[in-house]
């Protein structure tokens, strides 16, 4: 078995709200084996909200959870940071009802974990394995599951604009893929829609700090991180929202054209299509022995011959 883990000390950093603007304090610490990872809201008195499909709302350009009157936005980046590092339990304090954006990409996240270090907990952690292929489609945009013995996320993105036509990259996710490859990968937006949501009081706290701003004839920041930096920031969003199910995947998730929408009613989808999948233990657990047919598993080859 893996067992769960969780922070081995509480950290906190500083920063904005990508939307609000506003100015916000983020804790990150330990917590007991099956808690999952809770986001609280300290100036509400500490009132609570599970990072779970049930508790998705108000989604626009960035994923937010929703309980009662409480509110977090702009969960994916960091969501995406911890499922990928292999924290299955911890509680996210913060001040304000925004995670700060940071750089705009989930390596501050990825530093942060680190410095706090990661604690092992006397508990199995939890797979879910896909067993058969499940898909969600609206309109020209696609997402599905399909078996694979491991995490891989292909996805592709194609705009009507010159300087992003279409990126596409696969990638097998590990800790190691996720921290060198996919984490520094910047949110971004075209110019011609930042005054468009200025005037809509979103993206109050965007700058070229923390977004690639593609305008009419280049990228306004002075470089990028990897020539494919938007497909690959496409990636880190639906792994983090891919994180509401609660389960890290095993299996290849395929999306094209997806945006925070998609992504969280495919979570929803996936926990629906319960034929679909089996929680496991360990990532290449036999798919009988896990689902419950009792094979010995030093007997399971000649049985299936
Ligand atoms: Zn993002």
């Amino acid at each position: 078995m893996h067992p769960q883990r969780t922070l081995r000390r509480a950290i906190s950093c500083a920063g904005i709200g990508l939307h609000t603007g506003n100015k916000v304090t983020l804790s990150l610490k330990p917590a007991a084996a099956d808690t999952g990872i809770r986001f609280r809201r300290s100036d509400l008195g500490g009132l609570e909200i599970p990072a779970t499909v049930q508790h998705v709302g108000g989604i626009n350009l960035a994923t937010g959870l929703a309980r009662d009157a409480v509110r977090v936005d702009t969960v994916e980046h960091l969501l995406a940071a911890l499922v990928s590092l292999g924290i299955d339990n911890a509680i996210v304090e913060l001040n304000s009802p925004e995670v700060p954006i940071m750089d705009g990409s989930a390596a501050p996240f990825i530093y942060l974990i680190n410095e706090a270090g990661v604690k092992p907990l006397p508990a199995a952690r939890q797979y879910l394995k896909v067993l058969r292929p499940i898909s969600l489609a609206r309109g020209d945009k696609r997402i599905a599951l399909y078996p694979s013995d491991h995490f891989k996320v292909t996805y592709s993105i194609s705009f009507d604009h010159p300087l992003l036509r279409h990126q596409s990259r696969t990638i097998r996710l590990t800790e190691e893929s996720f921290v060198e490859e996919i984490a520094p990968a910047r949110t971004f937006g075209f110019l011609s829609e930042v005054e468009m949501m200025r005037q809509q009081g979103l993206a109050l706290g965007g700058s070229l700090e923390n977004a690639v701003v593609i305008g009419d004839t280049g990228v306004l920041n002075n470089a990028l991180r990897f020539d494919d930096e938007f497909v690959r920031h496409k990636i880190l969003d639906v792994i983090g929202d891919m994180a509401l199910v609660g389960h890290p995947l095993i299996g290849h998730l395929v999306a094209h054209r997806g945006g925070h929408a998609l992504h969280a009613a495919f979570a929803v989808r996936v926990l629906e299509e319960r034929e679909a999948w089996t929680l496991v233990e360990a990532p290449l657990q036999p798919v009988a022995a896990a689902a419950g047919l009792a094979l010995p598993a030093n007997n399971a080859a000649q049985t299936i011959n």
